[in-house]
């Protein structure tokens, strides 16, 4: 799997996320602005794993208009209601992707050479996981497993 694309989207799970999204705005009485949702749809649309500055960059490929404080504000927002998750992988930059019930559940490789980030689906690492949590007598609510290293491309150019 190579990073930056949205994986095994289950287009009901969008719909939900949709779904939340649309009435937690309605209940904070956050206007659906025409800039929101281009921001918005974009986010759906777009690669996995954006910075602020990434998804900057897409939409004022659409609408020059848009400004820095309007994106943070929308992820800051998709964030809160659940419908991006906001990670960070060692490089103070917080990246967002679509929350994992879009997608499935994943883990990360994160290259430190070149930020390259790939992600893993591992149901052993899933299940050893479990079983250590029941040895320690913990509910788990997540997990974040993040293995950092070098590439195939970085290795080679090292
Ligand atoms: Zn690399
Ligand atoms: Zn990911």
């Amino acid at each position: 799997m190579i990073s930056g694309e949205h994986q095994d989207l289950d287009s009901a799970a969008l719909e939900r996320l949709r779904g939340r999204l649309n009435s937690y705005m309605a209940k904070k009485g956050l206007r659906s602005t025409a800039q929101r949702r281009l921001i918005i749809d974009t986010f759906f649309e777009g690669a996995s794993h954006m910075t602020i500055e990434d998804l900057l960059n897409e939409v004022r490929g659409r609408d020059k208009g848009i400004g820095y404080a309007t994106v943070y504000r929308t992820l800051k927002l998709l964030a809160e209601c659940g419908v991006a998750s906001e990670r960070r992988f060692g490089d103070g930059l917080s990246r967002y992707e679509l929350a994992d019930e879009a997608t499935t559940h994943h883990d990360h490789l994160i290259c430190v050479a070149c930020g390259k980030i790939v992600e893993f689906e591992e149901p052993r690492i899933e299940e050893l996981q479990e079983e250590i949590a029941v040895r320690h007598g913990f509910a788990i609510t997540s997990h974040k497993h993040e293995m950092y290293g070098t590439c195939p491309d970085c290795q080679q150019t090292a």
